[in-house]
């Protein structure tokens, strides 16, 4: 008898694998830039460059569970300090190993073979590829060429969509999702999920009170941007107690480990030195947006998030991603149509953002004069 075949075994949808092009080792670029990974400016991945709360740190120090016993199943700790955060009832929180498995978690509930979901590009990859990775068609109305949502032709989509997907603020333009197109989308009885991993760094208000309070909306809520915590990956989703009831009987137990639980709580203990980083990285990123628009080659994009997406009039996005590599500055660059003449810069600290803003005018330089 032949064994089992791995590729005529998958499920026919997974015929095709979808692709998610995650973050390039930092490591593995350092050394094939030829610089010492202890002056790389890391700014490509929108994390947070002051690192993880005191508290947090000293939680992570001094953990004192059992690391060979399981942590709380039902997260009872975790979402009561979330729960003071955003004002919302614990029960309308589930928490789970970052965003990427709260979404992950979405499609497993209500999302599979027969059915879409709209999305509005460029956007962040993984609902798209979650997508494929579940049997479900995605929809694109893409955003307009000034990067706002082309609003009806998005509650069109909806009609008859399984779920609707955005982040606000948007990566990577960093724009907002407004509330109105919310209402809107709510109306077509279309699950709507609204991913809020860069909210703390926006001017704007959060939905996870409403949320917590009807039916039809997911805030997508992390860790690792404002708390600084992405390698720990610890996330959380507020919606009604209904769905978070359902929902804590469908995810996966345990999938919070013991040390990015600790290190949570111990963030929202000390929210208001994350908070006062947060502004500090909003400052700076009004700081860099208008130096780069005083270059005259360079557009960048109003952002509410911790990165700045900027339109290149010289060269493309790769050439400036390449060249600031050499500089040991690492940046994001999206190979698509759209984008090919963009770069995402994430917000450093001030001294960093001081190092780029050099590094882009001496390329701007080279690239005007050959
Ligand atoms: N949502 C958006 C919009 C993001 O840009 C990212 C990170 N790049 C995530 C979610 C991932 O969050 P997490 O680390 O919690 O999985």
């Amino acid at each position: 008898m032949a064994r089992f075949d791995p590729v005529a075994g998958l499920r026919p949808f997974l015929a095709t694998m979808p692709e998610y092009v995650s973050l390039e080792d930092p490591y593995e670029i350092a050394q094939r830039y030829g610089v010492d990974p202890k002056d790389v400016i890391k700014l490509d991945g929108n994390e947070n460059p002051f690192g993880p709360a005191p508290r947090a740190i000293e939680a992570l120090r001094n953990l004192d569970y059992h690391a060979e016993w399981y942590g709380d199943d039902n997260q009872v700790a975790l979402r009561g300090a979330i729960a003071g955060r955003i004002h919302a009832a614990p029960e309308a929180i589930v928490a789970g190993a970052g965003s990427d498995d709260l979404l992950n978690q979405i499609f497993g509930m209500y999302i599979g073979e027969g059915d879409s979901i709209v999305i509005a590009s460029p956007t962040f990859g993984m609902y798209a590829y979650d997508s494929g990775l579940h049997g479900a068609r995605v929809i694109d109305v893409p955003l307009r060429d000034d990067w706002t949502f082309d609003e009806d032709g998005m509650v069109e989509a909806a009609r008859g969509a399984k779920a609707v997907f955005v982040p606000s603020p948007n990566n990577p333009t960093g724009t907002l999702f407004p509330e109105r197109l919310a209402d809107r989308l709510l109306d077509t009885g279309a699950l709507i999920v609204v991913d809020e991993a860069y909210i703390d760094f926006a001017a704007a208000a959060s939905l996870a009170q409403r949320a917590a309070g009807e039916h039809g909306l997911i805030v997508l809520r992390t860790l690792s941007k404002w708390g600084a915590l992405a390698g720990l990956r610890i996330g959380y989703a507020v919606m009604h107690p209904q769905m978070a009831d359902l929902w804590r009987r469908a995810k996966q137990p345990y999938n919070v480990n013991a040390a990015a639980e600790a290190a949570a709580i111990a963030s929202m203990a000390d929210a208001a030195v994350l908070d006062e980083r947060a502004a500090i990285l909003v400052s700076e990123r009004e700081r860099v947006t208008r130096e780069l628009a005083q270059l005259e080659w360079i557009t960048p994009v109003p952002s509410h998030a911790n990165f700045v997406l900027m339109k290149l009039a010289r060269g493309d996005g790769r050439t400036l991603r390449d060249a600031l590599r050499q500089r040991g500055i690492f940046t994001r660059y999206f190979d698509t149509p759209r984008l090919r003449d963009h770069l995402r810069i994430s917000i450093g600290r001030p001294e960093d953002n001081d190092r780029v803003l050099t590094a882009i005018r001496e390329i701007g330089e080279e690239l005007a004069h050959g």
